[in-house]
């Protein structure tokens, strides 16, 4: 009689040895959140040796998580009934301090039934502290009046101490990649001619909420000019990065830019570049970002282009 067990055990199989080569945490659970099976990332992140996490009675054990101020727990976690990311998950293990944590969750499905899930987990806590770092120096030299965003300024000390931190990471691993975003409103001297200044202003304001709202709260997301904005995005090649700009560019469009009673439409073009770690410096990719986006100006607006490092694409032959 095959137990629930050896179903598990036989849905993760085909993973086994792709798996051994993982960076990350990991842990196998069932429906109880009973951990089947582990990595030595996951010992390392929780405190709590191999042999013995496969002892808890849950995952809950060795590390409890919440978003938002909201207990994830394993239960919770099962309800997915696909594979699912999370980021921005605080956490606490036996041993550490708080940890901030992604986690990617994939579930196991036997005859339309959960059985368990493969469950990774990455360990953020750097990235997010470095970034809080630089949040919490809320003073008026590094953020924009208008908007409340980081400023240029800021930007380019962000990228600064960036450079040699990810170039000094292992070739390989997620965290040394580094992508830029650069945004600017199309034909936005219209708008100002057209619905005058304060409209414009109104127009950057929500413009950067939008920003705010689309981008993770480990991007980085900054008023580089007049009607410019530009995103770092830690950790993320400009595959994924070309996706969320994509997000944005459709948020601006679709959004109702209302200002005293008049509709006001607005779309944006946008270029995206990945760090060359190690070849060049943060500015380099900025300009090749800013390359990217003359070419979606040029291509007819309203659109994402991406810089490769030997030439420029649309966005949909990205996804192709
Ligand atoms: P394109 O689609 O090629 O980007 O056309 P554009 O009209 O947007 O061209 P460009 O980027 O050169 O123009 C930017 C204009 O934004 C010029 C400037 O008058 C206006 N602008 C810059 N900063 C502000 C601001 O803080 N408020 C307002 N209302 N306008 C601004
Ligand atoms: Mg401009
Ligand atoms: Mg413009």
């Amino acid at each position: 009689m095959e137990t629930d067990k050896d179903k598990i055990m036989c849905a993760f199989k085909p993973y086994e040895q792709f798996c051994k080569a993982m960076l990350d945490a990991f842990v196998v659970i069932d429906t109880n959140g009973k951990i089947m099976k582990s990595n030595p990332a996951a010992a390392l992140l929780t405190g709590v040796s191999s042999k013995h996490l496969l002892k808890v009675s849950s995952v809950d054990e060795v590390l409890t998580m919440s978003v938002a101020g909201q207990t994830l727990s394993s239960r919770e976690l099962l309800k997915n009934i696909g594979p699912t990311r999370i980021d921005d998950i605080t956490a606490t293990t036996g041993q550490s301090s708080e940890l901030n944590l992604t986690i990617g969750y994939f579930p196991f499905v036997v005859d339309g039934a959960i059985i368990g899930a493969f469950v990774l987990i990455r360990d953020v806590t750097a990235e997010t502290q470095l970034q809080g770092k630089y949040k919490d120096k809320a003073s008026k030299s590094i953020t924009d009046s208008l908007t409340g965003l980081f400023n240029r300024a800021h930007f380019e000390d962000f990228m600064r101490n960036e450079e040699p931190r990810i170039a000094s990471l292992p070739v390989g691993s997620d965290h040394r990649n580094l992508s830029v975003i650069m945004g600017d409103i199309d034909h936005f001297k219209k708008i100002n001619d057209k619905y005058g200044h304060p409209a414009g202003d109104y127009v950057i304001k929500m413009v950067a909420q939008i920003f705010q709202k689309t981008f993770r709260r480990t991007d980085i997301v900054c008023r580089y000019g007049g009607e410019e904005f530009l995103v770092i995005l830690p950790a993320s090649d400009a595959k994924g990065s070309v996706v969320a700009a994509d997000k944005v560019r459709d948020a601006i469009e679709k959004f109702k830019f209302e200002f005293e009673g008049i509709t006001i439409p607005v779309t944006m073009s946008l270029g995206v570049a990945q760090m060359i770690v190690g070849q060049e410096l943060g500015k380099d990719t900025i300009s090749r970002a800013d390359a990217a986006l003359y070419q979606s100006k040029h291509n007819g607006r309203n659109q994402v282009s991406m810089h490769t490092g030997a030439a420029i694409i649309n966005h949909k032959q990205v996804a192709a």
